[in-house]
């Protein structure tokens, strides 16, 4: 037989690649019956594209550092690797030069956009935007596959109910719903109709599971939780990422109630395949088999391996301890064969449905990728996924929009004109030249008459007080000031945890000084959680969260300060009034003594109340909060019905109308509290939402259906179903700010 690149075939074994016809599973059964145990390992080995060093690196360069473990069989592919030549060079070696010709898996952190970078996905679940982040995800598919990347490590899908914690920049917030819908339109950009798509890639949920639930929010710490909260809030983003056909997953670094995720069989087992049915492929996190041992549930790494192996652990990210322990541990007759099989079939099934055994160089296209990468059509997307990210979190005097012939606007702040911190975090690809800066975007939007001058006032971090004065005279020039103040690029994401949740350095101190200018002061917010505005809410007129925009940040922020686009956002995380009242989240329980009070009385009184001695229990801006430049009158919500059976719809309707001044988007969202179960219920659940286009002086009736399903929970002998009773129902612009309603649900 010949091989699929008409070379000849070694006598030793027939080349993978060359047997076209054959059912998918008898190809890969024949193909593991030809597998030695050192050739079955070596394809759960998984290396970054730079052995040698330490954190992810990428690697675009010829280098020959991998061609002989390609040769040998050691090796499944790369990732942090990228560029169609380099990675059809490597793959041209793993099919024509090893013994069996299996193909490479090239795989990348494409988190929020390949060399077109998109918000970060905190940013564009702001968005509540389906349809924008699945578009821009599809765009982050058809720019890695033409660089060789057919496997991207994501969705990220952790809820997060700490700020502290940096990877909160990385998923969709603190909400399971909302974080499923945009795991599935995650998934479906990636994928799309076919894996075998040469513009689409493999998905991977990660990371299983709870790994946004970490003690203190120190990354990677103790994760210790009930099971009703796991499967409640935790798990139901990886179910619909699964759902939406995700074709694999990650384990996560942390312990989840005193077993480490990666050797988890509770979580792999009995739910992920178990319950859930996942037929696909499960890759570990980096080392995180290895780090078993530090958790100090195994010994040694062979134990480590065993155990992961077993629980279902089928790629071994970076670790050596399937390549090198697992050998050892079949040979000593301490494991059987039968699970490195199961693992090593997911892992050829995943590279057989990516259709790299029919063209394993479909993926590599250097005329695709001289074309497609950052191409116009694909950096307009990025702006509008920008814009519609940025929330408008307030609008005192409506100082926004500012006027395009406003005089002089002085742009002033750290992040006012820096290209390095625009991509934000997890931006291998990114380039720190590209992203247009906010007083760039600023400059390309202004009238003719316009003055734009500008000042950095001072450090991202340290507390060098030199440039504030010079930022003050700058801000005393100037009809209006814009501030963009904010994390750095390295401030959030992996272990970019804070203990304080407030704009870093002496950024406040700028701000003050600025302020005490007397000019109007608008502030742009770039950050990757949730941040502490306690003192800018009190002080400053206009604020815009913008998060991390990515390559248009600049052209977006202007796109909404000057009203050529106005402001759609709703926060998906909670904003605190300060670090100590966090975990602070919208869908939290009642207690037995809740503070009921509208806060009408003095503000001592009211802390007095509220438990806390020195701040309220509310937020300073709760979930689902976003302001427009437009107002949006709710009507009463109507019900079809007063009652329903468990077989039966409600509908619930609002009418919502824009009274102007302008044509605006509104997200519509729908909430549910089930007022009495066999557990307590939290006092709002977000079960619906949709964002729509109404423009100025128009009504749009907005209709949700609510089915028992939607009212289903985990009850006290932990089934999942809706018990009868009395509900509430809310409809409305955020998690506060509703109407109200009521139904049952009769047996
Ligand atoms: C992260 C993963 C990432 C992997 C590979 C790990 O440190 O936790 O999210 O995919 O590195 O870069």
């Amino acid at each position: 037989a010949a091989s699929f690149l008409g070379c000849s075939v070694e006598e030793s074994g027939d080349k993978a690649t060359s047997e076209g016809k054959q059912p998918e599973n008898e190809r890969i059964e024949k193909l593991i019956g030809q597998m030695t145990v050192e050739e079955k390992v070596g394809q759960l080995n998984f290396y970054v594209g730079d052995l040698f060093n330490t954190g992810p690196t990428v690697r675009t360069t010829e280098s020959d550092k991998f061609d002989e473990l390609i040769k040998q069989g050691k090796l499944t592919g790369l990732f942090n690797v990228h560029g169609a030549a380099y990675t059809k060079r490597l793959q041209q070696i793993a099919v024509e030069e090893s013994r069996l010709g299996i193909p490479l898996l090239f795989g990348a952190d494409v988190i929020h956009g390949f060399k077109t970078v998109f918000p970060i996905p905190l940013a564009s679940a702001a968005s509540w935007d389906m349809e924008a982040i699945e578009k821009a995800e599809k765009i982050a598919a058809i720019e890695s596959t033409a660089a060789g990347i057919t496997f991207n490590f994501a969705p990220m899908v952790d809820i997060s109910r700490d700020p502290r914690w940096g990877r909160m920049a990385e998923g969709a917030g603190e909400d399971p719903y909302l974080g499923s819908q945009v795991a599935m339109a995650r998934v479906r950009g990636f994928q799309g109709e076919s894996l075998s798509d040469a513009q689409t890639m493999a998905a991977c949920v990660k990371h299983f599971a709870a790994y946004g639930a970490p003690e203190g929010g120190r990354d990677y710490n103790t994760v210790d939780m009930s099971e009703r909260s796991l499967r409640e809030t935790y798990l139901p983003p990886y179910k619909a990422g699964i759902d939406a056909g995700a074709a694999t997953i990650m384990t996560s670094f942390n312990e989840l109630n005193g077993v480490p995720a990666s050797g988890n069989a509770f979580l792999l087992r009995d739910i992920l395949r178990g319950e859930w049915g996942f037929k696909g492929m499960v890759v570990s996190d980096w080392q995180s088999i290895n780090e078993m041992v530090s958790h100090g549930n195994v010994a040694n790494v062979a134990e480590a391996a065993s155990m992961a192996l077993k629980a279902g652990v089928d790629m071994d990210m970076m670790g050596d301890a399937y390549l090198i322990e697992i050998p050892r541990l079949i040979e000593e007759g301490k494991l059987e064969e039968k699970h490195l099989d199961a693992a090593v079939r997911n892992v050829l099934k995943l590279k057989f449905d990516l259709g790299l055994f029919d063209d394993p160089y479909r993926y590599s296209d250097t005329v695709r990728e001289a074309q497609d990468i950052r191409a116009k059509e694909h950096l307009e997307v990025a702006r509008d996924v920008a814009r519609k990210s940025i929330v408008m979190l307030k609008n005192e005097g409506q100082l926004l929009p500012l006027n395009k012939d406003a005089g002089t606007i002085a742009v002033i702040g750290p992040l006012a004109d820096n290209h390095a911190d625009m991509n934000g975090t997890w931006s291998f690809f990114g380039e720190a030249q590209h992203p247009v800066t906010f007083l760039k975007g600023i400059q390309d939007a202004v009238g003719p008459n316009t003055k734009v001058i500008s000042a950095e006032g001072c450090n991202l971090y340290d507390d060098n007080r030199d440039k504030i004065a010079n930022a003050v005279t700058v801000a005393r020039s100037a009809d209006v000031v814009v501030m963009v103040v904010g994390e750095s690029a390295v401030m959030n994401g992996e272990a970019g945890s804070r203990s304080n949740i407030q704009l870093p350095g002496i950024q406040l101190d700028l701000m003050k000084a600025v302020a005490e200018t007397g000019k109007p002061v608008v502030a742009v917010v770039m950050s990757g959680r949730a941040m502490d505005l306690s003192w800018l809410d009190e002080n400053i007129a206009a604020i815009l969260e913008v998060w991390t925009l990515g390559s248009e940040s600049g052209h977006a922020a202007a796109d909404v300060l000057f009203g050529d686009y106005n402001p759609s956002g709703k926060l998906p995380v909670t904003f605190p009034r300060n670090v100590g009242q966090v975990p602070i989240y919208y869908n939290h329980k009642n207690t037995g003594r809740p503070y009921e009070g509208d806060y009408s009385e003095p503000k001592s009184e009211r802390v007095y109340k509220s438990k806390y001695r020195d701040v309220q229990n509310t937020p300073l801006y709760p979930f689902g909060h976003g302001l427009s430049y437009s107002t949006f009158e709710y009507s009463e919500i109507q019900l079809s019905a007063d009652t329903i059976g468990f077989d039966q719809t409600l509908k619930a309707s609002v009418k919502v109308t824009n009274t102007g001044p302008y044509d605006g988007e509104e997200v519509v969202q729908l909430y549910i509290r089930d007022l009495v179960g066999s557990v307590t219920r939290p006092v709002k659940e977000l079960k619906g939402f949709k964002k729509l286009m109404i423009k100025n002086g128009e009504t749009k009736e907005v209709e949700f259906e609510i089915t028992s399903e939607d009212l289903a929970f985990y009850t006290i002998d932990m089934s999942h179903k809706a018990e009868p009773g009395a509900f509430q129902l809310f409809i409305g612009s955020s998690s506060e700010d509703v109407k109200q309603s009521g139904f049952y649900l009769k047996h």
